[in-house]
């Protein structure tokens, strides 16, 4: 196989690119799973830090502590836990808001992504009988149209009606700004909200979030962000960019857990606005006030006025390992990395001596996409899969119809893991 012997001749030097570049780099923070398959490396090349991130080192030792301390203090935990429950959140707010580029009362850590899209539908999609309809994308991700879905038929509108889905032009892949920008205007008179992705999950593609969102709150569209990919991946800076709002989840790039807690963002503009309505609960009412047991909410001014119920403990305790990990490297110094390793990976999927290029559907200027890679197979998907995974010791993911994701994280991946990433895609796919 050409393919592989082509690759095969820059092991070398991607072993030398590690030796010579680990800035932005934590991978001694996290656990690695050892390679179980026949290929002889330590690790397997985890790629898939996009879907589900690996666990830092500190989170056994956290969680151990929280069950001592509900174990030893039970109902006083609440106040007298090493880190008290009932503010648990409070204390990873400015953690949390550094990654995304808001200021700390804007920033609510809650729920889990969908339902924060939810809570946050509820307050900022203000349908009136003309202007109703809500733009996503075509390749949104199923959560968050099923979502958008839900509230037009709560208003009582028809879904097929009121969400439009935004498509790329006819024979490319990903959508291009000045589309976006020229479908707002036309449409705008009919349009209450506009809510993407961030970075598309499928495509990989970074939106121009300040740009699209300038423009849609020029035309009096209010605009929200998912931000599941873009989180941890690429800089934000939502407080300048000034979104309406926006939500993440903390399981994929933040490298909280399995469903670990999620995290909101309302803009400073919204936090004393009395007329937006909410669905409340006592962890939004002021914290002054809150064992008072009053029937009526005070309110907060801030993002934790979004938050219905008492934080759910267990699930954000790897929350703390995983943003000091972020604080300690800084997102310019991860996000400089990531596009060193995402560049390297693009150079090895073009191919060379006379091998073909792989069909990268990702954009290729930087500044338009995060770490990831979505490459056009055309092989038998689950099949691919099995081979980087089995025989490689590769982990990524694919999604139907055709794609390979491969997120070569830069707080935990090596260019030697790029390298392994691409020879194993070329063996397993040609
Ligand atoms: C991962 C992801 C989700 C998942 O939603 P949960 O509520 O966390 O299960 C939703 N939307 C997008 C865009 C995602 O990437």
């Amino acid at each position: 196989m050409t393919a592989v012997t082509w690759l095969d001749e820059r092991e070398d030097e991607a072993k030398a690119l590690d030796e010579g570049d680990a800035s932005g780099s934590a991978r001694g923070s996290f656990l690695l799973p050892r390679d179980d398959t026949a290929s002889g490396y330590d690790t397997l090349a985890y790629l898939a830090g996009n879907s589900l991130g690996p666990q830092p080192r500190g989170v056994a030792e956290d969680v151990r502590r929280e069950l001592e301390d509900w174990a030893t203090r039970v109902v006083e935990g609440h106040w007298s836990a090493r880190r008290p429950w009932g503010d648990y959140h409070v204390a990873l707010r400015a953690p949390m808001a550094h990654v995304v580029g808001a200021l700390d009362d804007e920033v609510v850590v809650m729920n889990s992504l969908t339902v924060n899209l939810h809570l946050l539908l509820a307050s900022f999609y203000r349908p009136t009988t003309d202007r109703f309809r809500i733009v996503i994308e075509d390749a949104a991700f199923p959560s968050d149209s099923y979502a958008v879905r839900s509230h037009a038929a709560f208003r009582g509108f028809d879904p097929d009606d009121a969400v439009v889905r935004l498509r790329p032009r006819a024979g490319e892949r990903t959508l291009r700004t000045e589309d976006v920008l020229a479908h707002l205007a036309a449409g705008h008179e009919r349009t209450a909200l506009l809510m993407l992705g961030g970075i598309n999950y499928l495509t990989g593609q970074l939106m121009d979030i300040p740009g699209i969102t300038a423009a849609a709150r020029d035309l009096g569209i209010t605009v929200g962000w998912d931000l599941a990919h873009a989180a941890g991946n690429v800089e934000l800076a939502l407080h300048d960019w000034a979104p309406d709002f926006a939500a993440w989840c903390t399981y994929k790039y933040l490298n909280a857990g399995p469903g670990s807690t999620a995290a909101a963002f309302v803009h400073e503009r919204h936090l004393a606005d009395e007329s937006l309505h909410r669905l409340s609960g006592w962890w939004g009412t002021d914290p002054a006030v809150r064992f008072e047991m009053l029937a009526e909410l005070t309110p907060i001014a801030s993002a934790d006025a979004w938050a219905a119920s008492n934080p759910p403990i267990l699930a954000m305790t790897p929350l703390v390992s995983s943003l000091a990990i972020f604080e300690e490297v800084g997102m310019r110094a991860i996000r400089s990395r990531s596009e060193r390793l995402t560049a390297y990976l693009e150079q090895l999927l073009a191919g060379g001596s006379g091998e073909p290029a792989m069909d990268v559907v990702t954009p290729s200027d930087p500044a338009a996409r995060g770490c990831q890679l979505s490459v056009s197979v055309s092989g038998e998907l689950a099949e691919i899969a099995r081979s980087l995974r089995g025989d490689h010791g590769v982990v990524c993911d694919v999604r139907p119809p055709d794609v390979v994701r491969l997120a070569p994280a830069p707080l935990f991946c090596t260019f030697y893991d790029c390298w392994r990433a691409a020879r194993a895609l070329r063996a397993a796919a040609s």
